[in-house]
């Protein structure tokens, strides 16, 4: 893999090499939000390189003195691979000394992560949950309807979602509060307002859109996947019992409104190339607007760790993208099918990834078989839910020989319910 001068760029089992180079925005003690991209430990500042005028005449336009990348996103494929190119010159041991060479100017562009807090990476402007694992499909399903009913009939055709709250969509490191909500357990007379007692990890895989649609347009899935960004990690926090409840005739609303977790990288689809691979077994025949001219699925192992208030963290899951059913562009393309207006910065979330064993599930619901099963933590003690000051964190990488692009940390710790309902402004 090509080596880089930056610190860090070079490590095994590190998750920026330049062949990576994620972007995000940061801020540091002295100065506010801005775009950077991730290179072995270090960000490098967009603005401050921009302003240097090392990243060209066009660098002005893209936005990246701004608390997002939704602009150079809008910019579009010719202005990502430029960058691209311009910075893997700029980064890479065999490139151009220009930055490397003076060490005022890295001084200045080349900031110590451990400097750096992170934020969204872009302005979410719409987010999009689906529900395109077919594990997952089939254990939720067999878990509350029994195994002859796992899939609905729908399934295999439509990539099933619904319309989440961009509000809620939170970078990694921010605390989610354990929600209060209706909740009616089997054998109560009614229901009651309690903080929720069965709350649940989501392992997933966000797409980020970039390019925008106009209303009443539609994409082909080709012409989605050139609509994409680039991906993220993303933890769903769902409430199971409240969802329960409510979720019948019209799907997830307040189980899924507390606290939606993403990476604070966005990988590109640049990166990811290495680990493209084709389509799973269909069940039936998709209909022809669904159809794939190309690989659009990814070969990347995601993880969760447990991580409770005594400090011992467990590996909880190890799961794969590869387990999806449906991919990113024919979510994106079912989406503005339509004619649903697509907008930068919109993230779609591909639903809970679990394959065919129980370490690859990718929710406590079905890792505990829907709480009848504790999972054992490595350092003792057990789950079924998660308890307030757990801390779970996601990574994710892609890894052939001597090459591996990571997505780093997404990570959340859950706060105590708020304790009444009202007066409840700060
Ligand atoms: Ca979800």
């Amino acid at each position: 893999m090509q080596r880089s001068w930056v610190a860090g760029a070079n490590a095994p089992g590190g998750d920026f090499p330049v062949a990576n180079l994620p972007y995000g925005v940061f801020s540091t003690a002295g100065s506010g939000p801005r775009c950077g991209v991730a290179i072995g430990d270090r960000v490098l500042d967009l603005a401050a390189m921009t302003e240097a005028g090392l990243l060209g005449r066009d660098a002005g336009e893209w936005g990246f003195h701004e608390a997002g990348i939704n602009r150079f996103m809008a910019a579009g494929p010719a202005a990502w691979a430029w960058l691209r190119r311009r910075l893997t010159d700029l980064l890479a041991e065999d490139g151009t000394p220009e930055l490397r060479d003076d060490p005022a100017r890295c001084e200045q562009a080349l900031i110590s992560m451990d400097d750096a807090r992170n934020h969204l990476p872009f302005r979410v402007a719409g987010y999009t949950d689906f529900y395109a694992g077919r594990q997952h499909a089939l254990n939720s399903g067999s878990i509350l309807r029994g195994p002859a009913n796992a899939l609905t009939p729908n399934w295999s055709h439509i990539p099933i979602g619904y319309n989440g709250r961009a509000s809620t969509v939170v970078v990694s490191g921010t605390p989610l509060r354990r929600p209060m909500g209706q909740v009616r357990d089997d054998d109560a007379d009614g229901p009651e307002m309690v903080a929720c007692r069965r709350l649940d990890i989501e392992v997933e895989f966000g797409a980020v859109v970039a390019l925008p649609t106009e209303m009443g347009q539609n994409l082909s899935v080709a012409e989605a996947w050139e609509h994409l960004f680039g991906f993220v990690l993303m933890n769903d926090w769902s409430a199971r019992d409240i969802q329960r409840w409510e979720s019948v005739p019209l799907g997830p609303f307040q189980a899924k409104a507390f606290g939606t977790t993403i990476s604070p990288w966005v990988v590109t689809r640049a990166a990811l190339e290495p680990f493209r691979r084709g389509a799973p077994e269909r069940d039936n025949p998709l209909l022809p607007y669904l159809h794939e001219p190309a690989d659009y699925f990814f070969d990347l192992t995601l993880e969760a760790h447990l991580t409770p208030s005594n400090g011992n963290a467990s590996r909880i899951v190890s799961t794969n993208t590869r387990h999806l059913y449906y991919s990113a562009p024919q979510l994106l393309a079912h989406h503005a099918v339509g004619g649903c207006r697509m907008e930068t910065g919109d993230l779609l979330g591909s639903g809970t990834i679990s394959g065919p064993e129980r370490q690859t599930f990718g929710c406590l619901m079905e890792q505990s078989w829907g709480g009848r099963d504790p999972i054992r933590l490595e350092q003792g003690g057990s789950r079924t839910f998660l308890e307030d000051g757990d801390s779970v964190t996601l990574t994710g990488w892609g890894q052939l020989e001597g090459h591996r692009i990571g997505f780093g940390r997404c990570e959340g710790t859950i706060l105590p319910a708020l304790q009444q309902i009202g007066s409840g402004k700060r």
